[in-house]
């Protein structure tokens, strides 16, 4: 079998004396010198992402915006109802379900220890919701089947950090996280009952998908949602 040799192609007499080359190179470079810059100088700069971005989860809370489905969804879950400026979250857990990780997920309630004849005797609270970005994809899943328009992707995209335990975001970090976000950008994300404007839905049909997959159809997936029916 022969072998073809190939290298690179000899310089002409002419381009050795002219350094054809050399000028072609910095033609090049001249040409891009005047050009509007489309990086930026991280950390000194940032960038705004725009509105679909899928950055830094956050838990948004009571604020009067909430869905038309959100009284029926507290009650179904036996959860205290919330009051303004507390959380949204029911601990359904069908983020949790819905996550391609879920294990980065931790989320717990428990029975409120109140008397008898008190009026929220029997509801539960969500007390822990923990979630390790480390092992997010980002892909969203998570807010598509939140039935609260609970937890929500925000434009916070820096996430580095000196050690794992960081990436561990629990609840009342997640709540500040969306409440600093609601009040930046909330009118470009969000309709008048804080869901996602149609134009900025991932795949628009997922209501629908959602209502007939899992209305109050509770997810039961093993020990780890045991709290949810109790
Ligand atoms: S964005 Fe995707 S991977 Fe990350 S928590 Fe949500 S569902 Fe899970
Ligand atoms: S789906 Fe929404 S309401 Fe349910 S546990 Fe997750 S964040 Fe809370």
């Amino acid at each position: 079998m022969g072998v073809k040799k190939v290298g690179a192609k000899p310089q002409t007499l002419v381009e050795k004396i002219f350094f054809l080359d050399f000028i072609k190179g910095l033609k090049t470079t001249i040409k891009h010198l005047w050009k509007k810059v489309i990086t930026v100088d991280f950390p000194y700069e940032v960038v705004t992402p725009p509105p679909r971005f899928r950055g830094v989860h956050g838990l948004r809370t009571v604020d009067g915006t909430e869905n038309p489905e959100f009284d029926s969804w507290v009650k179904r879950l036996k959860i205290k109802p919330p009051e303004p400026g507390e959380t949204r979250c029911i601990a359904c857990k069908f983020c949790q379900a819905a996550c391609p990780v879920p294990e980065l997920f931790d989320i717990q309630s428990e029975k409120l220890d109140v008397p008898e004849d008190h009026p929220h005797y029997g509801l539960k609270v969500m007390t822990v919701f923990n979630m390790d970005l480390s092992k997010c994809t980002f892909c969203g899943l998570c807010t598509q089947a939140c039935p609260t328009d609970c937890i929500i992707m925000t434009d916070i995209y820096d996430l580095s950090s000196y050690t794992r335990r960081n990436w561990v975001l629990d609840k009342d970090m997640l709540t500040q996280i969306a409440n600093e976000f609601a009040s930046r950008r909330r009118d470009e994300k969000f309709d008048q009952h804080s869901q996602w404007r149609e134009d900025q839905k991932l795949w628009p049909e997922y209501d629908k998908t959602r209502e007939k997959l899992w209305d109050f159809n509770m997810p039961k997936l093993g020990p780890n949602y045991h709290d949810q029916t109790a």
